[in-house]
């Protein structure tokens, strides 16, 4: 197994109602972060600064010296994130500013070949380009030894584009922060925070019990927060992965293989006890809000209220659902490595998903919803760990997998389950069918 690229993606985690006092301390940190990053942009975004950007070691070092620090008691877990991610704001100003003036020099017809050749280069080397900027002696880059160039006019005209094209950034986001590993523990379930006072932490009520070694941006919400953390998954290449795998998504199995073999077994079992509960507490719930209702608009609000505090509650009702939806969405990425690990596909084939009518069953039942809800996970699910993984994975027009049967290409009869052909007398089932058609298609296409 040999290791390449990586993928970033985003992972959330919310945290519950928080007090005010807690929502006060979080806004004051947003908003002093919101200031250190102003700050560096304007001390720093200039053309005198651009030798500076890379490694960022000197302005953080600059920046603890400053007194800006303790002007404002931020603590140093905050300040030093706000820095950081203000100074890769300047940088991708510089990335804009290059480019712009990248596309002017193609542009430029007064330019000669030479003359784009030594603006490239310049661009290309911050040190000498930091040089000529602040009419600063410079080393004449190698690329552009020997060129006939009229160096003195096109200093003049990089500076001007420069001039013209660098904006400084700016930001009024207070509503955000980021903070370092070391600025945060876990404790019952809270995520307790560096404050202002030393030795002292905040403590941020958790909706999960997840826990984090790593960077994490705070958004401020109405009185809660929510959590976003880079997670980074190394793509894997398995150089012994070489099968092609047909599968079927199924509800009542997960997957059908074109072999036969069968991962995510009896997951709409999983699903199901869940969803009859649903639909039963739903019932139970509309019933108890239409007497409500009726209570409210006939002016008996004792009783509306009584009802309302007692029946109307949805905390715990919410917290089962969240608990069970967490167990089968664990069964699920689970089956999904046990296939891919089992398997070893070099390329996965399933078929497109089937979007139609989707207004028409709407109000069918809960049940159908959920495990269409879940169908859709497990399709995205399939389709990261493919990335990861290296894996390829296909997607096929779904048009007669399920109808046809695969032996004899006649259309078959579907009961339930069960796949009888009566032109050619195949038992199986739909499932199974319709993976052996998905790899017939898929060869047939060639
Ligand atoms: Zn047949």
């Amino acid at each position: 197994m040999s290791t390449g690229s990586a993928i970033t993606k985003t992972v959330w985690q919310y945290s519950e109602p928080l007090s005010e006092d807690t929502m006060e301390f979080l806004k004051g940190i947003a908003a002093d972060y919101c200031k250190v990053k102003n700050y560096i942009y304007k001390r720093y975004s200039g053309i005198g600064s651009l030798d500076k950007l890379t490694p960022v070691y000197s302005i953080l070092n600059e920046m603890r010296h400053c007194g800006l620090r303790e002007q404002l008691n931020l603590p140093v877990v905050y300040y030093e994130l706000a820095i950081a991610d203000a100074v890769t704001d300047i940088k991708a100003r510089w990335g804009t500013v290059k480019n712009k003036i990248g596309e002017l020099i193609t542009e430029n017809e007064n330019l000669s070949a030479d003359d784009r050749l030594y603006l490239r280069t310049v661009l290309k080397l911050n040190s000498v380009y930091a040089a000529i900027l602040n009419r600063k002696e410079y080393e004449m880059p190698k690329n552009a030894e020997g060129l006939e160039l009229d160096i003195k006019h096109l200093n003049s005209l990089l500076c001007r584009l420069t001039r013209k094209y660098l904006t400084p950034p700016e930001t009024d986001s207070v509503d955000f922060f980021r903070i370092s590993p070391n600025g945060y523990s876990y404790k019952d379930g809270a995520m307790c925070i560096v404050c202002r006072v030393p030795r002292k932490r905040i403590s941020i009520p958790l909706k999960d019990s997840r826990t984090f070694d790593r960077q994490i941006q705070v958004h401020i919400k109405k009185d809660s927060v929510a959590l976003a953390i880079p997670i980074e998954t190394k793509i894997k290449k398995h150089d012994d992965y070489t099968n092609t795998v047909y599968v079927h998504i199924g509800y009542k199995d997960m997957f059908t293989l074109s072999g036969g073999t069968i991962y995510g077994k009896d997951l709409e079992d999983k699903v199901t006890p869940e969803t009859e509960r649903l639909a039963r507490k739903n019932r139970e719930r509309h019933k108890i809000y239409t007497v409500y209702k009726q209570n409210a608009e006939d002016g008996n609000l004792k009783k509306a209220d009584s009802i309302e505090i007692n029946n109307l509650g949805k905390e715990k009702y919410d917290r089962q659902k969240e608990k069970e939806r967490l167990r089968t969405k664990t069964f699920i990425n689970s089956e999904i490595n046990r296939m891919i690990r089992t398997e070893k596909p070099e390329k996965v084939v399933i078929t497109r998903p089937v979007v139609k009518n989707l207004t028409k069953h709407h109000s069918k039942s809960v049940n159908r919803k959920l495990s269409r809800s879940f169908n859709a996970y497990i399709r995205e699910r399939l389709a990261y760990k493919c990335r990861i993984n290296s894996i390829e994975l296909v997607e096929i027009n779904s048009n007669g997998t399920g109808k046809i049967c695969s032996n004899c290409g006649a259309e078959g009869k579907r009961q339930g389950l069960e796949f009888y052909c009566e032109s050619c007398g195949r038992k199986t089932t739909v499932p199974l069918n319709s993976a052996e058609n998905i790899q017939k298609k898929y060869h047939d296409k060639g």
